[in-house]
């Protein structure tokens, strides 16, 4: 890959990491507000779980995205071969790495 291409990407990856630690933390206080403890109603208490659990899945997505990321701009600054499917060991499309320059998986081995 060209190295300017290389150093968009990388950057791409930066803010992507920055953003996500960012939404990581707006999402903690959702996770934390449920608690045994808790003396609200019961109707009340449900709403809050159920927005507790939709906080728990979107942090682990997140949480996940963010592992990708950082591993990815490991790889830049390592020199190694950031761009390149881990499963078929094929080229990623650029248009891909733009859209999501986490990826470690061609579009074929994502499917
Ligand atoms: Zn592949």
């Amino acid at each position: 890959m060209e190295k300017e291409k290389l150093d968009y990407l990388k950057n791409l990856l930066e803010k992507l990491i920055v953003e996500l630690e960012g939404a990581l933390d707006a999402n903690k206080e959702t996770t934390e507000t449920v608690s045994l403890d808790d003396s609200i109603g019961r109707l009340s208490r449900a709403d809050a779980l159920h927005a507790q659990n939709i906080a728990l899945s979107l942090q682990g997505n997140i949480q996940i995205k963010l592992k990708l990321a950082r591993q990815a701009l490991d790889k830049i600054s390592k020199g190694d071969d950031y761009g390149i499917c881990v499963a078929c060991e094929k080229p990623i499309a650029e248009a891909r790495l733009e859209a999501m320059p986490e990826t470690p998986l061609c579009v074929n081995c994502s499917r």
